[in-house]
This record gives C-alpha cells, structure tokens and sequence, in this order.
C-alpha cells in the first residue's frame, strides 16, 4: 500500500461530529452580526509580506518569528499566510475606497496562520471571527464592539464574569505613549541588571510589550514601572470613561487592568481582552482594541477605526470544558428500503418530505440491492432519528409509507406519500423541540 500521508503540525482537520459544533458557532456569529449591522467580508488568505510587516510593526511576535512567508516561484514576490484579519480588511477597504462614503460595520469567519508551538489552545492554522468599525471616532463604537462580544457569550450559553472576564485599559495617544516611553526606557535601563535576553532585545524597540513579559522574575520592575494611564490626557481619558460608563449602564462587569498592552503596534486609546481561566496558559479567548493610525498607515485616507478578534477554538475549547456546546442534531427521520420497494419511488418520496423541511437520511443499499431490514432498523436506532420510515413494495404499491417511531413510544402510521402536507411537518416539528 502507498504510505500514508499526514496534515502538517499544527494544522487540524475539523471533521464531525465536532464540525457541527464549529456550524452552530458560526451560525451563533452570524445571526448576532446581523442583529449588530456588520457586514460580511473575505479577503485573500495570501497576501504581500509588506502589508503585516507594515501594519502589525516590525518588532512584533507575528513578524518577527510566527508569519509564514514564502516567495511565489514564479515572479519572486514576498507573500506570507494572513497571521491575522485586520490587516487584510484594511487593505481590501483601502484598495475599493469603501470609506469615501463614510463608516463600515464589517465582520469576517477564518482562518490565520502562525509559526507557533503547537499545544492546548495554540495552532499553527487557527480560526478567528473578527468585526471591524472603520470610519467612526467616538468611544460609542468602542463600546459597542465590546458589547457585541458580551452578548455573543451569552448567545453561547456562557457566563459573563464567571467564564470569561473582560479586562479594559486604554494606551492613549501616540505623543502620550512617547512620554511614557522615555519614562519607561528610563526606569527599565536604571534596572537593566534584572532584565532578561527579550527584555534587553526590546529594550528600544518595543519597551511597552516588555511589561508583557510572562517571566516570574521580572515582575517587580514590571511592577515598579511608570503606569501609561499617569501620562494620559484629558481627551483620552474622556473617551475611556464614556467606554466604561456604557458598560456599567449594560450591567458587563470588566477590570481596568492598567498593564494590559496588546501583541500589535496599531492599537491606541481602548484595547481589551476577554480571558477565562479555564484554559491554562491560553487563557485569551479575545482581543481587541482602538487603531485609528492603521488605515493611513496603509496608504488610506485618515481614518479612525476600532475591531476585535477571537480564537475559535479557544472558545469551543472553553464552551467545551463549561459544558455549553451543543451535540451534533439528529436526523428527523431514517428511511429504511426494503428488498423489492422501487428506488426511484422512495428517492422522490424523500424529496417531498426534505421540501416539507423533514431532515431524512436514506439507508444506502448495497451492491445487491437493500440490505436486511433488522441491520437497516440498527443503523436507524444510532442514527438518533425519532422516526423510521419504512418503505416497502406493498405499501408503496398503495401510495403509502410507515411511519414508525423510534424513542417515545406512540402508535406506527400508515400515511399517505400524496398527503404529505398534512403529516410531514409533524416529523420536522419532533426534533426541532
Ligand atoms: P496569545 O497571547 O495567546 O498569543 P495573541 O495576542 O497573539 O494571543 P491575537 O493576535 O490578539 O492573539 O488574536 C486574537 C485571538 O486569536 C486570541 O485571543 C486567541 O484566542 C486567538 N489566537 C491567537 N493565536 C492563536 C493560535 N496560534 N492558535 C489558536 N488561537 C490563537
Ligand atoms: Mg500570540
């Protein structure tokens, strides 16, 4: 036999039945985007090296060490796999003018690829939805963004404060993080002794994600070190107490985590993260922020923007653990065929019921016609459908099926295939309750 090939490390197969877990998230997703007002957009998966390297910074996590990036053998561009989402949506808004017209409310479903070690929660091809809000300035967006993503938990069946914590901070504007900077450069260089090999690395270039640092020994100087939030003006501090008073006035309970700093450069005033503790170190399940230099960045016009990304499976990992994700449905209906029932009868049978919104699953026959009917009656009792439906030679001869039922008891029916109008929806309705 010809050797066995494997998907790469890190890279999953999403097969059933956890597939229709990932169905109902989306379906989740989709229908709290549309009650929201954001509209759907795809962008390329492959993309110009240039654009991350541009728009997330040269000295972050993604570029430095996580993109895959290749060169197209054919004309020698520099092309990397999206690591993210936000990029691309900016790209693809910048590219169609779409922000000429005034703001988007726009989301996207997919997925991002990053050189990671794989474990619990971290692949190297994940998924992520993502809303973005270009066009708008006001901390309305900012709030409503973070709203959204509380109202999608409770679409989940999780519980906010309890499962998942939102954590609120803002990183002001880019002349109030310079001050900070230079304090900060400052306090880190008089401590430059306790400092680790990254933390010296980012000494100069990205002095702020040091404080992100997960290494136990340098928590004090973290500690120590000058808070952004003691640099903030007053407009910046404005927008981040319109922010909280909306979501005290909707009841989402959040911390103000001061040091809470995010992996990209384009982030300033609101930037949050929801977290949950039942994780392990994957503990971020969704992060988002302010980016009002992105667009321009990018070779747009000016214009302000906020958005948020989440972890797929990192939160059906979590729906998962507290118990939230829905099983797979059953099938309305197994249709069992017996030896001698006219094939083409029962396939258009099956239609009609399937237009009447009966979710039918046909018994495949074998190479000698149907198989027995005590194996075709097993296969429909694991299927999980409520009902059988029989059809035999006879019955069908008469224009009838039998209707059995499989898990509640109740009588077995003979009905009629011309009067489906009248007894179809009866199965459909069973297993939709
Ligand atoms: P982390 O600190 O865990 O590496 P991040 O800050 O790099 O996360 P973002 O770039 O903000 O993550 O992406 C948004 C979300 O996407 C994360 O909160 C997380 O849920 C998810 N995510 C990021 N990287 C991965 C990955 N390698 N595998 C699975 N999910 C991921
Ligand atoms: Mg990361």
């Amino acid at each position: 036999m010809a050797e066995q090939l494997k998907a790469i490390k890190g890279m999953n197969d999403i097969l059933p039945p956890d597939s229709a877990r990932w169905e109902w998230l989306e379906d989740t997703v989709r229908r709290l985007m549309r009650r929201y007002g954001y509209q759907n957009v795809r962008t390329p998966i492959v993309e110009p090296t240039a654009l991350f390297v541009r728009g997330l910074g040269e000295v972050t996590d993604i570029v430095e060490k996580e993109m895959y990036s290749f060169e197209d053998s054919l004309n020698g561009d520099r092309l990397t796999l999206r690591p993210e989402g936000t990029a691309g949506v900016v790209r693809a808004m910048n590219e169609h003018n779409f922000l000429y017209e005034g703001g988007r409310r726009l989301y996207y479903i997919g997925p991002m690829f990053r050189h990671e070690r794989p474990q619990k929660g971290r692949y190297r091809q994940f998924h992520q939805v993502g809303a973005e809000v270009l066009g708008f300035p006001g901390p309305d967006v900012d709030a409503e963004v973070i709203l959204m993503t509380a109202a999608l938990w409770r679409d989940l069946g999780l519980t906010v404060g309890q499962d998942v914590r939102l954590q609120l901070n803002s990183l002001g504007q880019p002349a109030e993080r310079l001050a900070h900077r230079e304090a900060l450069i400052r306090h880190l260089e008089a401590h430059a002794d306790q400092l680790d090999d990254d933390a010296r690395r980012r000494l100069h270039s990205n002095p702020l994600r040091i404080l992100d640092t997960k290494n136990p020994a340098m928590q004090p100087i973290v500690e120590a070190a000058p808070k952004l939030m003691d640099f903030l003006g007053e407009a910046s501090l404005a927008h981040l107490h319109a922010v909280r008073a909306a979501l005290d006035a909707v009841g989402v309970p959040y911390e103000l985590n001061t040091r809470l700093v995010r992996g990209m450069d384009y982030y300033n005033l609101t930037v949050f993260e929801w977290v949950t503790d039942r994780l392990g170190a994957q503990g971020t399940v969704c992060g988002g922020g302010r980016y009002d230099g992105l667009i321009e960045q990018l070779g747009g016009k000016p214009a302000p923007a906020v958005g948020w990304g989440l972890g797929m499976e990192r939160l059906l990992l979590l729906l998962e653990e507290v118990g939230a994700a829905p099983t797979a449905p059953a099938p309305d209906a197994y249709a069992v065929v017996l030896a001698g029932a006219p094939m083409a009868t029962v396939l258009h049978a099956l239609e009609g019921l399937r237009a009447h919104g009966v979710c039918v699953q046909l018994h495949p026959q074998g190479k000698d016609g149907p198989t027995s009917a005590k194996s075709q009656f097993k296969k429909a009792d694991a299927s999980g459908a409520r009902f059988a439906l029989v059809f035999g030679p006879d019955e069908l001869a008469a224009g009838q099926v039998t209707v059995k039922p499989l898990r509640d008891g109740g009588e077995q029916l003979q009905q009629r295939l011309t009067d489906m109008a009248g007894w179809a929806s009866g199965l459909a309705r069973a297993s939709a309750s």
